[in-house]
């Protein structure tokens, strides 16, 4: 028998809604009971297949059951070699280490220290606010209007999701946030490069102020695409102006690149768009081929910490090692980030053609195959800068007319009206091209279907 008829769908969607958490997300929104995938391609237990372009929330850079990472894990398994062995060394930890820190920019790839984490971004999140306040024995941070860097207490405190910290009483107390510059909706009100440069100059007179009632912090951490804030790219210019800013005023520069990290946005990571070098890079998702698996790479000059400053018993995952192994060399050996440009460039711009038919598409931002389609009311009047407000009722039924066509997408943004595609690199240009269809169909129903 196989798995698909074991199992009977509805009833394990039934089971699960009366069982689980009422945290739980994803699975609200994408009734989907996979039993099967390969590739871009997902099987569900009711027969159907999808198009998987959330791909575990980006993890799954070579989409599932890649042939590479499969073979990996099987040759971990086949050796009989402990698959759990806390921090230990292993010659699969070894190879592991040496492909990543072969793959680091600028100069952290001769100078960086690497820890292994307990296998989530937020706890690489946690593990780079402690090595840095160890490091300048401070406390506060400096983070950004819209940042996401996870769920655990300190990455929520540095969150910009309010309704999500405000229940649970995090405190963030010492947490100096800053507007992130976009254009669409510029948090000057300017847009373009002039908002960029007000960025840049409100930062640099609030660090040099010392009447700003801002102790000075530990460190300043930035996404160079802002994910689940509504794919939003930090401009380079802006990047840069803030890594020199945090240099000069003691402040290590964490760049959180859980998600943009292996290629995701056309270069290999994020900050390499604006030739920046961080000083901490939070890794997690791509880097362990679709396993749980978490880093942070830093400078060695501050490898500050005593023994045990960081532990936890899930940080010495081999399949995970095997399997990012693996993925890390399909990624740099098959220019999938060269290839994750072209193909999300050539998407973003279909798109945006789009945008004359399509009014409720207001604006397509995204670096590579990290792409985000804000979904507007195109019966509102626009802004000063010609935005128009989100919607995100619009975009609830986008999502649900993709999951009707066979495409599965998820949403983010402040609103959650900004429509996300982070398909495999791998996505092959017919799936490409499918999937701007089933895009593009399912915003012209929602649209027509919809009243505000
Ligand atoms: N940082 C960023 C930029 C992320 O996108 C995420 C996850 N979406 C996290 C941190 C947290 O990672 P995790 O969900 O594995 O804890």
């Amino acid at each position: 028998m196989s798995v698909d008829e074991l199992c009977d769908p509805e009833g394990v969607l039934a089971r699960q809604q009366a069982r689980e958490s009422s945290a739980r997300s994803y699975a609200r929104h994408l009734p989907v009971v996979p039993v099967r995938a390969e590739g871009m391609t997902v099987y569900g237990a009711d027969g159907r297949t999808y198009l998987d372009c959330l791909a575990g929330a980006g993890s799954l850079a070579l989409g599932h059951n890649h042939p590479v990472t499969v073979e990996a894990v099987r040759r971990v398994l086949d050796q009989g070699a402990p698959i759990h062995v806390l921090d230990l060394a292993t010659p699969i930890k070894d190879e592991f280490t040496d492909t990543l820190l072969g793959l680091l920019p600028g100069e952290l790839a001769g100078d960086a220290r690497v820890h292994f984490c307990g296998p989530s971004g937020s706890d690489a999140v946690e593990a780079a606010f402690k090595l840095a306040r160890t490091a300048t024995g401070r406390s506060g941070l400096v983070t950004f209007t819209g940042a996401y860097h996870g769920m655990t207490a300190a990455a929520l405190a540095a969150s910009g999701n309010v309704a999500v910290r405000t229940p649970a009483r995090v405190l963030d107390s010492g947490v100096t946030r800053l507007p992130f510059p976009q254009d669409y909706r510029c948090p000057y009100g300017v847009g373009g490069i002039a908002g960029e440069r007000i960025a840049v100059e409100h930062a640099r007179r609030l660090f040099d102020d010392p009447g700003s009632g801002m102790t000075p912090p530990a460190a300043v951490i930035v996404e160079p695409v802002q994910g689940e804030g509504g794919v939003i790219p930090a401009p380079d210019g802006w990047l840069r102006s803030l890594s020199a800013l945090a240099g000069e005023h003691g402040m290590p520069l964490i760049a959180d690149e859980v998600q943009t990290g292996l290629g995701r946005t056309g270069e290999m990571w994020g900050v390499d768009h604006a030739e920046v070098v961080p000083d901490i890079m939070v890794l997690s998702k791509a880097i362990g081929g679709g396993l749980p698996l978490a880093v942070i790479v830093y400078r060695s000059k501050y490898d500050v910490w005593e023994e045990g400053a960081h532990t936890g018993t899930f940080r010495g995952h081999q399949l995970a090692m095997a399997a990012g192994t693996a993925t890390m060399r399909f990624v740099a050996e098959n220019s999938l980030a060269e290839r994750s440009r072209k193909l999300g460039d050539r998407l973003r711009a279909e798109f945006v053609d789009a945008m004359a038919e399509l009014p409720a598409i207001g604006d397509v931002r995204g670096r590579g195959l990290m792409i985000g389609l804000d979904l507007v009311d195109p019966e509102a009047s626009v802004d000063a800068l010609g935005a128009r407000p989100a919607a995100p009722g619009l975009a609830r039924r986008v999502r649900a007319e993709a999951l009707g066509r066979g495409l599965i997408v998820e949403l983010g943004g402040r609103h959650s009206a900004v429509l996300r595609l982070l398909p495999p690199l791998t996505m092959t240009e017919l799936e490409a091209e499918q999937v701007r269809d089933l895009v593009l169909d399912s915003i012209a129903a929602a649209s027509a279907a919809w009243r505000p």
